[in-house]
C-alpha cells in the first residue's frame, strides 16, 4: 500500500513539475535555499522525535479514535500541496474547489439529501458543528439548542461561543431522551449524535424526529464519529434503524479526518435546506470573484482552507466508494466485527468484562478479579492495566469515565464506594484488529 502511495505520487509530482515547468524558466531565489546537510540533519531529528508517538497504526493500539490517513489520502495531500490551493474561493484553487464539490455532493448522495443541499468541507469536526448550530441559531432565534449528556462536550461549548443557551436533555435507561423535563416552546434545536465519541452509542433519531416535528424543532445530527457506518445500515452487524433516517434531518456533521481514512484538517458540514446560504452573506471587496458560480468561501465560516483536503478525501472516495459491499462498508464491518468479538471473547474471559453490548466499534471493558469487590478497586486496577500495557509497550487503550450509579445497575455484584468508575476503552478503528482481538485479550489478561 504504502509503494503504490510513494509511486503514484512520485508520477504525480513529476508531472506536476512539467506543468509547472510549461510557464517558463525560473529559479528559486538564494534566500529559499538550504544545504543538504542541513536538511538531512532536521529529518533526522524529526524521525526521532516523531518516534515519541504511539504505534497509531498498528493493531496493539487500540485506544482513542486515531489511526493514520490511508496511504492514498496522504499521498494527495502531499502532491496538491506542493501547489497548496485555497479553497476559500474558487479562484484560489479551481481544481481543488472543484473536487470538495464533488465530494460534498457524494456526502450529501450517501446520507440521502438527494440533489438539493448546502454544505462543504471545514477543518475540524468542531467547526462543522459550530456553523451547524449557528444556521440552527439564526433559523430559530431566540431559542435553545437540546442535547444529551452523551453528547460531545463540543456543544456546550460552541453555545456558549454563540450567545445561546444549551440544555441537557436527560437520557433514560432505554437510550431514549427525556422530553418530559424540557419545555418544548424554548427548544429550537435538539442534537442527536449518531456514535458518540464516548461508547459509540447510537442516539434515538427516530424519537427526536417525531418530537421535532411535533414541536416545531429542528435536528441536527452529529456524526461526527459515525457517519462512515451509515454504509452498514441495511446489513445485519448493526442496528440501521436511526441510520435510514438521516436525510430528515436539518443538517449533518461528519469528519473525513475520524473514520474517513483522511488526514486531520478535514469536517464536513450539510444542510438539507440550500436556502441557509442567505445566513453567511458578506460583502467584502477583496474576495475574488472570476466567476459567477457558487463559491465554497461564501457559504463557510472559515476562510482559508487546505485544497489539499479536498484532493486526498477525493481520491480517496475514487478508491474507496461510500458503498456497504465495495469502499467503505466492507472496512467499517471489519472495525464493527473487532468490537462484537472483543466483546463476546471477554464474556467468557474470567479476567476481563465487557460494560455493555458494543453499537458500533468502541468497546467498554473494566478488568475483574476475586478480590475486587467496589467501583474505587475496579477504578484503580483499570488504571494498572492501562499502564502496565504502556509500559511493556504490549497494548495500548484508552481510559473511561462512567457515573457509578450506571455502573452498579449493569454489574449489581460491585458495591458504589465512589461516584465515578474508570474503566477500559478501545476503539476498534483498524480493520487489522478483527484478526488481533484474541492476542490482544490476551496480553491484556496476562498484565495482572
Ligand atoms: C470528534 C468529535 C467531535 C469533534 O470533532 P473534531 O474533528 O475533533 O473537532 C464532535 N462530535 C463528535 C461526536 C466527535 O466524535
Amino acid at each position: 500500500m504504502n509503494r503504490q502511495a510513494h509511486e503514484g505520487l512520485n508520477r504525480a509530482l513529476e508531472s506536476l513539475q512539467v506543468w509547472k515547468e510549461s510557464f517558463g524558466e525560473w529559479e528559486t531565489d538564494s534566500t529559499l535555499s538550504l544545504s543538504d546537510e542541513k536538511v538531512k540533519a532536521v529529518f533526522e531529528e524529526l524521525s526521532q522525535r516523531m518516534q515519541g508517538n504511539y504505534p497509531f497504526h498498528h493493531p496493539v493500539y487500540a485506544g482513542q479514535m486515531l489511526k493514520p490517513p490511508h496511504p492514498v489520502a496522504w499521498a494527495a495531500y502531499a502532491m496538491a500541496m506542493t501547489i497548496n490551493p485555497n479553497n476559500h474561493a474558487l479562484d484560489g484553487g479551481p481544481p481543488s474547489s472543484g473536487m470538495e464539490k464533488e465530494v460534498i455532493a457524494e456526502l450529501a448522495l450517501f446520507f440521502g439529501y438527494g440533489d438539493s443541499f448546502l454544505g462543504h468541507l471545514t477543518s475540524s469536526g468542531t467547526i462543522a458543528n459550530l456553523e451547524a448550530l449557528w444556521v440552527a441559531r439564526q433559523s430559530n432565534p431566540g431559542k435553545k439548542i437540546a442535547f444529551s449528556q452523551n453528547s460531545h462536550y463540543t456543544h456546550e461549548r460552541m453555545c456558549e461561543v454563540l450567545g445561546v443557551e444549551g440544555i441537557k436533555i436527560p437520557v433514560r435507561h432505554s437510550g431514549s431522551f427525556d422530553f418530559d423535563s424540557v419545555n418544548p416552546k424554548e427548544i429550537g434545536t435538539v442534537i442527536v449524535t449518531l456514535g458518540t465519541t464516548g461508547l459509540g452509542e447510537v442516539e434515538p433519531l427516530d424519537q427526536v424526529l417525531t418530537w421535532a416535528k411535533q414541536h416545531g424543532a429542528r435536528v441536527h445530527i452529529d456524526a461526527a464519529y459515525g457517519g462512515f457506518f451509515r454504509t452498514l445500515k441495511d446489513s445485519d452487524l448493526i442496528d440501521g434503524t436511526q441510520w435510514r433516517l438521516m436525510q430528515e434531518a436539518d443538517s449533518i456533521v461528519v469528519d473525513p479526518h475520524k473514520h474517513g481514512l483522511q488526514p486531520y484538517g478535514c469536517g464536513a458540514v450539510l444542510f438539507k435546506d440550500p436556502s441557509v446560504g442567505k445566513f453567511y452573506k458578506h460583502d467584502s471587496p477583496y474576495t475574488y470573484f472570476t466567476s459567477d458560480d457558487l463559491h465554497l468561501g461564501e457559504i463557510s465560516l472559515e476562510c482559508s482552507r487546505a485544497g489539499a483536503a479536498a484532493v486526498a478525501f477525493w481520491a480517496t472516495l475514487q478508491c474507496f466508494p461510500l458503498q456497504e459491499n465495495e469502499g467503505f462498508g466492507p472496512i467499517m464491518a471489519q472495525c464493527t466485527r473487532a468490537a462484537i468479538k472483543a466483546h463476546s471473547l471477554m464474556e467468557s474471559s474470567d479476567k476481563l468484562k465487557p460494560y455493555k453490548k458494543p453499537e458500533l466499534d468502541i468497546l467498554g471493558y473494566f478488568p475483574v478479579s476475586d478480590s475486587i469487590k467496589t467501583t474505587s478497586e475496579v477504578s484503580e486496577l483499570s488504571k494498572r492495566v492501562f499502564d502496565t500495557g504502556m509500559k511493556e509497550r504490549s497494548f495500548y487503550l484508552s481510559l473511561y469515565r462512567v457515573p457509578a450509579s450506571d455502573f452498579i445497575r449493569l454489574h449489581p455484584g460491585y458495591e458504589a464506594d465512589s461516584e465515578f468508575v474508570t474503566i477500559l476503552r478501545s476503539v476498534f478503528m483498524r480493520p487489522e484488529q478483527l484478526d488481533f482481538v484474541p492476542e490482544l485479550i490476551k496480553r491484556m489478561e496476562r498484565a495482572f
